[in-house]
């Protein structure tokens, strides 16, 4: 029997250049955002620049988290409380947790096989909810047909936020996860593309939008640091009307952040290298269906899902213990009760109750693992090795 040893939740160290450099800002004492010397540039301005640049949008605000983006964007849109907004039911809890934070209220729209946002329903759902806002969740990495999407919303007059905490350097048809709506969401929490331990950004090409995210975060009346956001005039009518809500980004994180930006797309490359080897080692196993992946979609396989459609718990819960016990961690999407980050939408209680029979029917059967970078291309083949095996020996007991 073969055996996996390495752990699941060990990320690669930071670049020696963003460890020194934060051991300089520390020397400094500088940390926040805008305490700068005469002609200095913050580690947090410069990130900004860095980031807008690589995705290629006007304005870019580094923040406290994901989520915090998620709300931030949610209310700089201007979102009234009680407000629907359209989001995808197959998401992780900080998603409909934003929309709370901002006062609104989650409408959840279905999933398809391939685990994106099923447009037939969204659709449905625009017309009979009126929403303005759709907030989506490009979960695990898998980009649904932006250009149906896009032809959806403008039928409607809706528009799109991106949560793109799991597309940080994918595109759809080359171009970037990220610039398709009026804003987007990334985080740089330790699972995500880029680690700081906590932090996010939020991106637009809108200044009035960005002028009052920028306050919202916390700018107090130091908004003209921001050199990738508006200009001042931007600023006049909301400079006093709009709440402080701190949720800024540190230098400190910030200089963590900046070298590993520079390797993003090298590790884009390496995510795939290893999520190719995985597919391909869990293809053509019957009654088990990796999600089939649109030529259009350039993605980032830092996790991989995989489908067993009508298993029932006690046989997932068997199969989740044959890989464990071979150091295979997988999370499986159908379980009564939320496990560690993997939540089922229908215990996210703070929503109202909403029917989702096909998103059931595909969470019931969704399992999914983390690919660490820490692991190797020869780890990969086994780990498919191991599941390949551990599903045969759940059909043959
Ligand atoms: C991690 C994550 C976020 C944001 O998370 P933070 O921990 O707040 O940075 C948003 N959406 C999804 C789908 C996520 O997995």
């Amino acid at each position: 029997m073969e055996k996996f040893h390495k752990s699941f939740t060990q990320q690669e160290p930071i670049p020696e250049s963003g460890i020194n450099r934060a051991i300089e800002v520390m020397r400094s004492g500088r940390l926040h955002r805008y305490n700068v010397n005469q002609g200095e540039t913050s580690e947090v301005t410069t990130l900004e620049e860095n980031f807008a640049g690589y995705l290629g949008v006007d304005y870019c605000l580094a923040c406290a988290s994901g989520g915090y983006a998620m709300a931030t964007a949610l209310r700089a849109f201007g979102l009234k409380p009680g407000e629907p907004v359209l989001t995808n039911a197959l998401t992780l809890s900080p998603v409909p947790g934003a929309i709370q934070a901002a006062g609104g209220n989650a409408v959840l729209i279905e999933t398809t096989d391939q685990l994106v946002l099923d447009l037939d329903d969204l659709d449905r759902k625009l017309v009979a909810t009126c929403a303005r806002l759709l907030l989506i969740s490009h979960m695990r990495g898998h980009i649904v047909d932006m250009d149906r999407l896009s032809e959806v919303l403008s039928r409607h007059g809706a528009v799109l936020i991106e949560d793109c905490a799991h597309t940080m350097g994918a595109s759809w048809n080359n171009r970037p996860s990220g610039t398709f709506g009026i804003a987007a969401c990334f985080s740089t929490q330790t699972y995500k593309h880029i680690n700081s331990g906590e932090g996010g950004f939020l991106t637009s090409n809108d200044p009035a939008l960005m002028a009052r995210a920028i306050i919202l975060s916390g700018s107090y009346m130091f908004y003209e640091h921001h050199t990738r956001g508006p200009k001042s005039e931007a600023y006049a009518d909301t400079r006093l009307t709009t709440p402080n809500c701190s949720g800024r980004m540190d230098n400190l994180r910030a200089s963590i952040l900046i070298p590993q930006l520079a390797l993003l797309d090298d590790r884009v490359q390496q995510w795939n290298v290893r999520y190719n080897v995985l597919e391909a080692e869990l293809t053509g196993i019957p009654g088990l269906r990796v999600p089939s992946r649109p030529p259009e979609e350039q993605y980032v396989g830092s996790s991989i899902q995989f489908l067993v459609p009508d298993i029932s718990s006690q046989q997932a819960d068997k199969f989740l213990s044959i890989c464990k016990q071979q150091g295979v961690e997988l999370k499986w999407f159908g379980a009564d009760e939320p496990r560690g980050y993997t939540s089922h939408y229908t215990s996210w209680r703070y929503l109202s109750t909403q029917a989702l029979p096909h998103t059931d029917r595909v969470l019931r059967g969704l399992f999914d693992m983390r690919i660490p970078l820490t692991f190797s291309v020869v780890d990969c083949h086994l780990l498919g090795r191991i599941i390949r095996s551990g599903f045969e020996t759940l059909h043959n007991l």
